[in-house]
């Protein structure tokens, strides 16, 4: 069985790590043959547009995927004339847009932040009186990792934020003082079964994820019941197909989605040594048929992103219980490089390993 993904980076690299025991294989669409996932298994070179490439790849693969959001839904499209695909092209397509996305969570009854469509400065005027500051200016399409966003808090932001939006379409929505957030990855099986892992929670620094701990610690019930309604209503929206991720910000009792992406999740990497089966296995096992594994956390975790450099690794393996993963990208700053999980079967052990590993990992200025 051979799963074609699209896109080559570290997600797609511990998806075709999940496959190996399991004897399933993994090909990459990819612009480059020396991206994370090209080390490990064989990819197309070309662009996700080119239907010479895209006929190539399909040729050699039984069901399709990807791995990064941004992936043009018409790609998708275009190979689920020749294989299945999963998840739903369709659910890429809602979730590459913004205000599609917010206008979903609507429509479900999912709470989001209060937001507005901006697509003149105009515009920006009258949605900034509606919603009163601070807010945040987003672009409706190719956000990643907090690019493309200006928190605005008074007038005179106003004009600086609108010219970093450049003239893409934006959505300005209500600055939420969370106290913290947390993501809920869930999967659906091709016969509708859905199991969700334990929410994480999740720590940016300058919009990147930074940290996750999961299971998230001290959590309501309530919501946590409320977070898997929420991503129950979507899988099932879209009739999706494999691992799906909700961000939410918790603000007092209130839960808010703030956005879905139809894959992996960087905040599910704790599920490789923390979960029975990790969200990359189940990825696979939803997109193939095959029975969904334990979404069961074994234990507590903590994991930490390398971002824009990677200390020598004899350092990294000095840390007690640590597990290192890299991804053989080049460093570069704001680069995800790798990560770092800790784990233990109880909760004290997890943050005593924990607090060890940002020591040193703050002290290298990761
Ligand atoms: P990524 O795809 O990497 O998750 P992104 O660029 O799509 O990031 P968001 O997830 O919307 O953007 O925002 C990144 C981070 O910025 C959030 O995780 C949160 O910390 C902060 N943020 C975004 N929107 C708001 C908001 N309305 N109120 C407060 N903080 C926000
Ligand atoms: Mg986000």
């Amino acid at each position: 069985m051979k799963v074609g993904v699209l896109g080559g980076g570290q997600l797609g690299r511990m998806l075709a790590l999940a496959g190996y025991p399991l004897g399933i294989h993994t090909r990459f669409l990819e612009r480059r043959s020396d991206c994370p996932a090209g080390y490990l298994e064989e990819v197309t070179v070309g662009a996700y547009d080119d239907p010479q490439a895209l006929e190539t790849f399909a040729q050699d693969i039984d069901v399709a995927t990807f791995e990064f959001e941004n992936v043009p839904e018409s790609a998708a499209r275009f190979l689920s004339g020749r294989v299945p695909v999963y998840p739903p092209p369709a659910s890429l397509g809602v979730t590459q847009d913004r205000l599609a996305e917010k206008r979903l969570f609507e429509e479900l009854g999912i709470a989001t932040a209060p937001f507005r469509a901006v697509d003149s400065l105009d515009q920006l005027h009258a949605a900034l009186d509606a919603l009163g500051p601070p807010v945040v200016l987003k672009r409706r399409r190719l956000g990643y990792d907090g690019k493309g966003q200006t928190v605005i808090r008074s007038a005179d932001e106003i004009a600086p934020a609108w010219a970093h939006l450049g003239d893409a379409a934006g959505v300005l929505e209500s600055f939420i003082e969370f106290e913290r957030e947390l993501s809920l990855i869930s999967v659906r099986g091709r016969d509708g079964e859905i199991r969700h892992y334990p929410p994480c929670h999740n720590v940016h620094r300058d919009g990147i994820l930074n940290v996750t701990i999961a299971p998230a610690l001290d959590l309501d019930a309530t919501m946590v019941a409320a977070a898997e309604q929420a991503n129950r209503r979507i899988l099932e929206h879209f009739q999706y197909v494999g691992v799906l991720t909700v961000e939410y910000f918790v603000s007092g009792s209130a839960l808010l989605a703030n956005e879905t992406a139809p894959r992996v999740h960087n905040s599910g990497h704790w599920t490789i040594e923390g979960a029975d089966a990790s969200q990359f296995e189940n990825h696979l096992r939803a997109i193939l048929g095959l029975p969904l594994g334990s979404t069961r956390a074994v234990g507590f975790c903590g994991m930490i992103n390398l971002i824009g450099t990677v200390p020598p690794l004899a350092d990294l393996l000095r840390l007690p219980g640590v597990h290192v993963h890299l991804y053989g990208k080049e460093p570069r700053p704001g680069r995800k490089l790798g990560h770092l999980t800790v784990f233990d079967a109880t909760r004290e052990g997890m943050m005593r390993q924990f607090r060890a590993l940002r020591g040193v990992a703050m002290s290298m200025e990761i």
